[in-house]
């Protein structure tokens, strides 16, 4: 009866965020706290240190308590929750945060002060920096809220342990927060900030949370309220009608379920095969990809795996992990591994052009071999190496290949080690010349996330124009239709590795206009496998025509989902 009256009392309302993983909840919301309360703060505001000395110390202290428990909680997780939780200790340890401290402490800043300059002054440089490094900024306001909690005496601030599987709110969650989160007492992960590539949206992925970010008004709702969360259509209701709701809840569990018992290969409803690959980033995330039914790996991001490196990994270093990745897999499945795809959003020390003007236009990717050669060599050098001790069939492709001359060439430096040669085609020009891409290389590999940011001229790390950096733009699907179609006249392969391909419905659109393998994150494959076996390659087709008809991704989705059901 209680209960009833709970549900009464609840406004009706549906939010819109952007939805990162689907699933259908509903539970009560339990919300995490970021805020240290303001009485502690004020309080603490009457603590006179002696000298500024002094105020160090008790920044260094309440800065190693942070620290040593991030390092803690890292001891019992792995994969990219302990990657997480140990990249949250180095900051916290940060030499360079700690100097700003004490400069500021010496020009007479109180402590907290003190703290917020010189976390705002990072975080102003890593939004600058844009990309991953801007994912960051969250982490260091974590830390100060964090260190702020020991110098006043309270609780760090974090996620509650919920009693009862609940719906997690919060304005942003810290990395920190999410590495640990339980899936058995997590419905659903709903943050007020956040775009598709924040760490809240990767750890929900990892643990197949349904999850949606950037919800405006999620700070409204309450404690306890209950919430209907679609992770699909990232819509979070409260004073949904409970009947319905739960109705709508079970039904997804159900489907759920089938999709979990599904074992591949691929196979539409009228058994045309579609490969379904893995995306993976190095050892530990091809060792866990090795789980799910897939033929192989479609994207090998080599660059992750040396996101720390502040020198050239030798030839040797490199060929011990891409064997790692190749051995994972075995023989009889296949790997295709990416050349470093360094600049831009993924700074990588050893490779990346410093103080370029405009980093996504400028020299990453492949256009790092134009000056620096050796580079791509000893990479290539690598890659054979690896392929050659552990047996296992390697294909090689460039990111951010622009012209036919650089695929030929890139072409020929893989031939000549006896790999498989493709190229990326994330650059619209390379798109448009896919016929005569073709003649220079053996497959194509289409990146959506960056063909899309090129395309509609939109920084894909923009959660403003979360609009126009959508694969779904009629814009982009005429590329990835003219890229299919040069693949099945010169009878060559041409895949999808952005994110579009672990979209079940846009993978029937990508079928549909001729791509031949989806790579997508291992969360995302069984949804997509289950839901080609259920349309037939004429409707895959009829999709696909529906999708480039159509004006917008708004109306491309609906009429979609319209023809597949
Ligand atoms: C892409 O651009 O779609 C892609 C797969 O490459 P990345 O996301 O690593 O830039
Ligand atoms: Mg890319």
């Amino acid at each position: 009866m209680i209960v009833v009256t709970e549900f009464l009392r609840e406004t009706k309302r549906e939010l819109h965020g952007t939805p990162v993983v689907p699933g259908v909840v509903y539970g009560p919301a339990l919300l995490a706290r970021s805020e240290i309360p303001a009485a502690a703060i004020e309080a603490f505001a009457e603590v006179v240190h002696d000298d500024a000395a002094a105020a160090l110390a008790a920044y260094d202290a309440a800065a190693a308590v942070v620290a040593d428990g991030f390092t803690a909680k890292a001891l019992h997780v792995s994969g990219a929750a302990a990657e997480v939780l140990s990249a949250s200790a180095g900051l916290a340890r940060d030499k360079g945060l700690r100097s700003v401290v004490r400069r500021q402490l010496a020009a007479g800043e109180p402590l907290l002060r003190a703290l917020h300059t010189a976390v705002e002054h990072f975080a102003g440089l890593f939004t600058q920096m844009g990309g991953l490094m801007a994912e960051r900024v969250s982490d260091l306001h974590d830390i100060e809220r964090r260190i702020t909690a020991h110098l006043v005496g309270v609780a760090e601030p974090g996620v509650p342990t919920p009693l009862v599987p609940s719906v997690l709110l919060a304005k942003d969650l810290a990395p920190s927060d999410t590495a640990l989160l339980d899936p058995a007492m997590v419905l659903a992960l709903v943050t007020g900030k956040g775009g598709p590539t924040s760490h809240t949206a990767i750890i929900a992925r990892q643990l197949g949370i349904p999850c949606v970010v950037g919800v405006a008004g999620a700070g409204e709702i309450g404690d306890g309220a209950w919430v209907l969360v679609d992770g699909a259509a990232g819509t979070v209701s409260t004073g949904a009608d409970p009947d319905g709701a739960r109705a709508r809840a079970a039904a997804d569990a159900e489907e759920r379920a089938v999709v979990a018992r599904w074992r591949g290969p691929a196979r539409t409803a009228d058994d045309v095969a579609i490969k379904l690959l893995a995306n993976v980033a190095d050892v530990p995330t091809a060792e866990a990809a090795t789980g799910a039914p897939v033929e192989g790996v479609g994207l090998f991001r080599t660059e992750l795996s040396f996101l720390n490196r502040a020198d050239e990994p030798t030839v040797e270093e490199q060929a011990e992990i891409y064997r790692g990745v190749l051995e994972a897999f075995g023989v009889g499945r296949y790997v295709v591994a990416r050349t470093l795809d360094a600049g831009s959003d993924k700074p990588i020390a050893f490779a990346t052009h410093q103080g370029e003007e405009n980093p996504a236009l400028g020299v990453r990717g492949l256009r790092l071999s134009f000056d620096n050669p050796g580079l791509l060599d000893r990479q290539l050098d690598a890659l054979q190496l690896a392929a050659e001790q552990s047996g296992v069939e390697t294909w090689v492709m460039a990111p951010m290949v622009a012209t036919v001359a650089e695929a030929a060439q890139f072409a020929g430096k893989v031939r000549d080690r006896g790999l498989r040669a493709g190229v990326m085609v994330e650059v619209p020009s390379a798109a448009l010349l896919a016929d005569r891409m073709l003649e220079a290389v053996d497959f194509l590999s289409i990146g959506t996330n960056d063909l899309t940011q090129y395309t509609m001229a939109a920084d894909r790390m923009a959660t403003n124009l979360a609009h126009l950096t959508d694969a779904w733009q009629p814009a982009v699907l005429q590329l990835v239709a003219t890229t299919a179609r040069a693949g099945a006249a010169a009878d060559k392969p041409v895949g999808v590795c952005g994110e579009a391909a672990a979209d079940p419905l846009m993978a029937c659109v990508l079928v549909g206009l001729g791509i031949t393998s989806l790579s997508m994150a291992p969360a995302a494959v069984r949804p997509v496998g289950v839901a080609l076996g259920r349309v037939s390659l004429d409707d895959c087709r009829a999709a696909a025509a529906a999708a480039l008809d159509a004006a917008d991704p708004a109306a491309a989705r609906a009429a979609v989902r319209d023809l597949l059901g």
